[in-house]
């Protein structure tokens, strides 16, 4: 049976600013009503839901409703929860539910906004997270050192699972840029090929886990409408936001879903992809730098 990752949106709000931020942050939150459709969706999907993910804009903003809607799927998710989080809102009762009901955390770090190594690692070793949490270690344009700096900073506090992302849909980058995160990326994937334990996610060879979000996964927004691609989410896919959508939570199952090809939407994808080539200087070149490390770390690993 074909399982599918559930990505549910429980805000539309983000107390960060980052300046290559793409997503619609229009402060709305899980109503009521979508709450409990969700909630009756889990129960007669449960057994075709691979993954519940709680991301997109920062989850922890509306952790009441987090809590929630724990509270009233759990016996169908089994502890199985996934999160992203931008990390600024942790406090000892989120840890808490870390430990108890989630099985992936993802915590994104960039060079814009503040991360509090010494409090994240002391709360990592109290709680014993670190068979759950993997960093996205975001990579923006002339931050490319500052990334290896927080790279090596969190590697000696022995942190291993990384999730590598330089930032898409930004007109910032530039050849020279490129040229620095290849010279990043090379020295990270090298030590990775002489440290087994340290595993590197964001490219296409897979080491067991996919963190991407590229097969059978659907969103799910605040009001319990269900989309095909984040992109829906964002103001590059704003204009293309119906033809992503697929249906509301209430009519929908994910054995429908099943046999559907999605070729529709699919062709929406890279359209929008082709559009954002046209228009975004260095994004197709930036996708061949991810590429040829895809490549690189499938051959020296092969
Ligand atoms: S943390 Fe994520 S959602 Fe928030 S502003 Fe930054 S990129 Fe956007």
């Amino acid at each position: 049976m074909k399982k599918f990752n559930i990505i549910t949106h429980i805000t539309t709000a983000c107390n960060f600013d980052c300046s290559y931020c793409d997503v619609v942050k229009d402060g709305r939150n899980l109503s009521e009503d979508s709450l409990s459709k969700i909630v009756n969706f889990v129960e007669r999907n449960q057994k075709q839901i691979w993954r519940f993910k709680f991301f997109w804009w920062e989850p922890l903003i509306a952790f009441r409703d987090m809590k929630r809607l724990i509270k009233d799927t759990q016996k169908d998710i089994w502890r199985n929860y996934e999160i992203v989080t931008n990390t600024s809102l942790l406090k000892p009762e989120i840890w808490e539910y870390f430990e108890q009901y989630f099985s992936h955390i993802f915590f994104s770090i960039d060079s814009e906004n503040d991360f509090s190594f010494e409090q994240v690692i002391e709360f990592i070793n109290t709680y014993h997270l670190e068979e759950k949490l993997y960093f996205n270690l975001v990579i923006s344009p002339w931050k490319e050192q500052f990334a290896r700096g927080q790279f090596e900073k969190l590697y000696d506090f022995g942190m291993r699972w990384f999730n590598i992302l330089p930032v898409y849909f930004t007109q910032s980058w530039s050849r020279e840029n490129l040229k620095g995160l290849s010279t990043v990326m090379k020295n990270i994937l090298d030590l990775s090929l002489k440290d087994s334990s340290l595993r590197l996610y964001g490219f296409k060879e897979n080491l067991g886990y996919d963190t991407s979000l590229a097969n059978n996964t659907i969103f799910i927004d605040v009001d319990g409408e269900v989309y095909f691609s984040d992109l829906a989410s964002t103001f590059s896919g704003k204009a293309l936001r119906e033809d992503l959508y697929l249906w509301n939570i209430e009519g929908i199952d994910l054995w429908v879903l099943s046999g559907y090809s999605f070729e529709k939407e699919k062709n929406v994808i890279s359209f929008l992809e082709q559009k954002i080539y046209d228009q975004v200087q260095w994004q197709r070149e930036l996708h061949q730098v991810m590429d040829y490390f895809s490549h690189y770390l499938g051959q020296k690993n092969g």
